[in-house]
This record gives C-alpha cells, sequence and structure tokens, in this order.
C-alpha cells in the first residue's frame, strides 16, 4: 500500500468502527498513515485489534484498541469517552461495523432473530455512534458511513441486509444537512463485492469467481481500495462533498 502524508489529517482523531480486520482495518492502518490517530474498535476479536493497534504504533502511528458493540448505545457512548481520554478529541466517524447473513436467505426464509441482529448492527449502530457524533465531533469534523452497492444491485437474497444499507443511505443525506453550521460533512461509501470475510464466508469459488468477473474492472475490491476512497472522503480535498454516496465497486454498477 502507498502510504501518503498530509498536513490536513495530521493532528485528527478517527474512530473507526469494526476495524479489528477487514475493510475497517485497512482504513485504520491508511487514516493512521495519512497521519491520524485512529482508534480501533471491534465487537469481540481482541486479539486480531491489539495486534492491528500494535502494527500501527510499530510503524510510528498512534493507535488505541476499544472493544463495544456499536448496537449499544451506552457501549458507544464509553467508545468515545475512550477516544477522548486517549487522544483528547474526536475529529472523524468511519461507520465501518457491519453484518451480512452468510447464508443469504431469502426474505420469506429470513428468522426474526436474523433481521434484528442486521438492523441493531447495521442500522442503530451507526445512529448510536451519529447521536454521539453530533455532540462531540470537532468542528470541520467528518463522517463516513457504510452503504453497499448491494442496494443497486438488487440481487435477491440480499433484502434485509440492503434495506438496511438504504437506511444508511438516507440516515446519512439527512444527518448532513441537520449537521448544519458544524462544517461536518456526513458521506455514506457503499462498496461492491470486496475480498473480505464477510463477502467469502458461505460462497462457493464458482460464485465467488462469478462476482469477481461482473465489474467491468474484472476484479474483487480490496479493503485497500475502500480505504483509499474513505481518506479521500476525510481529506481536505474531499471537503466539498457531502450528503453524498459514493459507489467504489469497479463499475459494477
Ligand atoms: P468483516 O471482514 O466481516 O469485518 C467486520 C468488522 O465489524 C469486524 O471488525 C467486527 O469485529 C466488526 N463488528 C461486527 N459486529 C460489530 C458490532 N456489533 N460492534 C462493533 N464491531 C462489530 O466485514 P467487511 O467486509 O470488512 O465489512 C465492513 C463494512 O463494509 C460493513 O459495513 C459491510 O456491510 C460493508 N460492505 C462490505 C462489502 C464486502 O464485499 N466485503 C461490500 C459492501 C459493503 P470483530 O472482529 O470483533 O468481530
Amino acid at each position: 500500500m502507498t502510504m501518503t502524508n498530509t498536513t490536513s489529517a495530521s493532528g485528527k482523531v478517527a474512530i473507526i468502527t469494526g476495524a479489528s480486520r477487514g475493510i475497517g482495518a485497512a482504513i485504520a492502518q491508511r487514516l493512521a498513515a495519512d497521519g491520524m490517530a485512529v482508534v480501533v474498535n471491534y465487537a469481540s476479536r481482541s486479539d486480531e485489534a491489539d495486534a492491528l493497534v500494535a502494527k500501527i504504533v510499530a510503524g510510528g502511528g498512534k493507535a488505541v484498541a476499544a472493544k463495544a458493540d456499536v448496537a449499544d448505545a451506552a457501549a458507544v457512548a464509553a467508545l468515545f469517552d475512550t477516544a477522548e481520554a486517549a487522544f483528547g478529541k474526536v475529529d472523524v466517524l468511519i461507520n465501518n461495523a457491519g453484518v451480512m447473513p452468510a447464508g443469504l436467505p431469502m426474505l420469506a426464509d429470513t428468522d426474526d432473530a436474523s433481521f434484528d441482529n442486521i438492523f441493531d448492527i447495521n442500522v442503530k449502530g451507526s445512529f448510536n455512534t451519529m447521536r454521539q457524533a453530533a455532540k462531540r465531533l470537532q468542528h470541520g469534523g467528518r463522517i463516513v458511513n457504510f452503504s453497499s452497492s448491494v442496494v443497486g444491485l438488487a440481487m435477491p437474497g440480499y433484502s434485509v441486509y440492503a434495506a438496511s444499507k438504504s437506511a444508511i443511505e438516507t440516515m446519512s443525506n439527512i444527518f448532513a444537512k441537520e449537521l448544519r453550521g458544524k462544517h461536518i460533512t456526513v458521506n455514506a461509501i457503499a462498496p461492491g463485492p470486496t475480498a473480505t470475510a464477510l463477502f467469502l464466508n458461505g460462497k462457493t469459488e464458482e460464485v465467488i469467481e462469478r462476482l469477481s468477473k461482473a465489474a467491468p474492472l474484472e476484479r474483487l475490491g480490496t479493503p485497500d481500495d475502500i480505504a483509499a476512497a474513505v481518506a479521500f472522503l476525510v481529506s481536505a480535498d474531499g471537503g466539498w462533498i457531502n450528503g453524498q454516496t459514493l459507489r467504489a465497486n469497479g463499475g459494477i454498477i
């Protein structure tokens, strides 16, 4: 990965939810390389979060790990407390934590527990962090929420997951307007198929191969591809983009 050091990022503090692995881990490394102090949030895998923090710190960056279930409002408030205690403030919130059912059941076969889990983490999780951010993000801050290109692709099996991501796009757009006067941008990013456990788990080689070739760029996205787009949105150069959804997907839709 190419590391860049921008003065605009240096000294900023970012919370990245779900950063123990996958796309979130790539974002934490990228923003740390750009000069931000990063809070590596995770749900359960403390070993992976601690290893990532150690790697960032060994490379000269600033990072702490912080356990919090984003679906739990009190835990999210404590996550912001941890960030402020470690680094004095919060400038950037990346709402990356999310879940997708590996079996991708049709709507008629989706049980209540699965529906609730998807909405609790994907929707309420981002709602919880944005509500804290409204009170606690610095003037000039940035929020990036996570949608998915399946909102546009509308493939069978994705109804509840895609619905949760549609909610994210809507909340992002409205929240950007509600923050008028604070000079905080709110955008959503909508990756296409990206090579992480969330995408790969439960899929056959055949399905993975087919989806790998679906975009005109003929490959899966990488976590670094998505981290680069997020780094742009939170940079000074991304400052005029507000209330938008950016599909980062190699052109699949
Ligand atoms: P992933 O590899 O499965 O990683 C998920 C991360 O979220 C892990 O760090 C996990 O922590 C954390 N997490 C899960 N539940 C949480 C909770 N309740 N509270 C806090 N953290 C939680 O997923 P990914 O592929 O990187 O996905 C990242 C985001 O991109 C998600 O919002 C996903 O919907 C979106 N997305 C992914 C793709 C794709 O193809 N991969 C495409 C479009 C959109 P633990 O390690 O502790 O479990």
